[in-house]
């Protein structure tokens, strides 16, 4: 495949704002690692791509792990003793500890405090919290809200259903010439929240839309779960598939104004790792390369040791770093469309150089072949594309040796991966050069 198969977005200003109105409508939605909130999510996101939905019974045994009842919530508030509404669940789904089991009861102010979370550091801003794994209910309020609570005797309701389901999931693969996959993975179980993680999802969905239409070599495989417990489901029920995996990426936090930040997988120098850190150091503006960590989203998962699959993620600024990530302060005007849509562009590049890179033989090693009788020597002087063009042909003759792939010719010589995708391409046609 040919560099010129993976689609260009361009400044993608459209984009950007289609992105974005898709935002404003599964912001509401009150998401989880199961429940309604998930389907109608991905609901939505078949507006985009024709993904999937996949369905995976409660207490189904997950490698070490069991699917969890399905949890779907209805109403959450809290009647202060003067009969104002704190915490209402209808006004932020933040509002409600998430898996919080239901409770309907009169308690004093000092046992409601126990079940209280807030922000000293930010005041105003609700926080997001979970509790999937340990039987409990809470509620996240403002902080000024925590401190201006009168003693005396408050109600408590949770109206939810935890019950036997399933865990829900999206899934589409697009089939390339080769059976060799590309894993593009996000998690879809935050509620009202839009960097973590609305923006992923947004940017893997018109992804797939834009690569469903474009010649592939690989196929791609992009999967919306719930995190951790999904990529484990995931895992546990495709074990053989998972195999086909050669690269993949974990998408998040692709909304912001931050720079693009690659966690490298477990081994640091697969191809995916290579590819990622070329676009990035090739795009000319600021980015930071992490080692990997056994911590973070579910490349924890995908890069465990009984799978060790090449999985990095690329985000704009990790998880944990920006103030407003798992408050309400990561809303709709955190996100711009401008960012989401050069998110997807960074994507796109990596999947360019992806599809783009091969090793070659040059058949002609002995001394430079002459490129001018070949139609290949520039044939007007003082024009620097073409002194560039002519550089990369030299490059790709001197550097494949079937040791060398284009990607590390690419990193060697500095100049970008398209530019030395189509000197191969020119000397393939020209005989100089085979694939190795
Ligand atoms: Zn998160």
């Amino acid at each position: 495949m040919a560099t010129s198969d993976v689609p260009r977005i361009g400044d993608g200003e459209e984009l950007g704002r289609e992105m974005h109105a898709l935002m404003r409508r599964l912001y509401p939605i009150c998401r989880s690692i199961t429940g309604e909130g998930v389907r109608s999510s991905l609901a939505i996101l078949q507006e985009i791509a024709p993904i999937e939905v996949r369905e995976v019974a409660s207490g189904s045994q997950v490698f070490d792990w069991k699917v969890p009842k399905e949890w779907n919530p209805r109403a959450a508030y809290i009647r202060a003793p003067d009969g104002s509404l704190l915490g209402d669940f209808r006004e932020s789904n933040l509002h409600l500890v998430s898996y919080s089991v239901p409770v309907h009861r009169t308690m004093p102010l000092a046992e409601l405090r126990e079940h209280l979370h807030s922000l000293p550091e930010h005041p105003d801003w609700i926080p997001y919290r979970t509790s999937y794994y340990r039987e409990t209910w809470g509620f996240c309020l403002p902080h000024r809200v925590v401190q201006a609570l009168a003693p005396g005797d408050y109600e408590v309701m949770v109206d939810v259903s935890l019950a036997d389901g399933s865990l829900t999931f999206g899934e589409l693969a697009l089939a390339g010439e080769s059976e060799d996959e590309v894993l593009i993975s996000t998690h879809v179980c935050h509620p009202s929240l839009c960097n973590d993680n609305l923006s992923g999802m947004l940017v893997v969905a018109h992804l797939a839309r834009l690569l469903a239409a474009a010649p592939r070599r690989y196929t791609y495989r992009f999967l919306f779960l719930p995190g951790t417990i999904g990529s484990i489901t995931w895992l546990a029920l495709h074990e053989e598939r998972a195999e086909k995996i050669r690269h993949g990426l974990v998408a998040a936090n692709l909304g912001d104004g931050g720079p693009f930040t690659y966690k490298r997988s477990r081994h640091g120098d697969r191809e995916i790792d290579r590819a990622a850190e070329h676009v990035l150091a090739a795009s000319g503006a600021p980015y930071e390369i992490q080692d990997f960590v056994p911590f973070g989203y579910d490349e924890r998962q995908y890069c465990s040791p009984g799978f060790d699959l090449a999985v990095g993620s690329l985000t704009r600024t990790p998880w944990g770093r920006y103030p407003e990530y798992h408050t309400s302060a990561d809303d709709l005007d955190f996100v711009k469309p401008r960012f989401l849509t050069e998110s997807l562009g960074r994507y796109l590049e990596v999947i360019e150089v992806l599809e783009g890179n091969r090793r070659y033989l040059n058949l002609n090693p002995k001394c430079e072949p002459q490129l001018g009788r070949r139609g290949l020597y520039r044939t007007l002087g003082g024009d620097d594309k073409g002194r560039e063009r002519e550089l990369a042909m030299l490059w790709v003759l001197n550097l494949s040796d079937g040791e060398h792939d284009l990607l590390d010719i690419a990193r060697r010589s500095s100049l970008s991966f398209p530019m030395i995708r189509a000197a191969a391409d020119a000397l393939e046609q020209a005989r100089l050069l085979r694939e190795a």
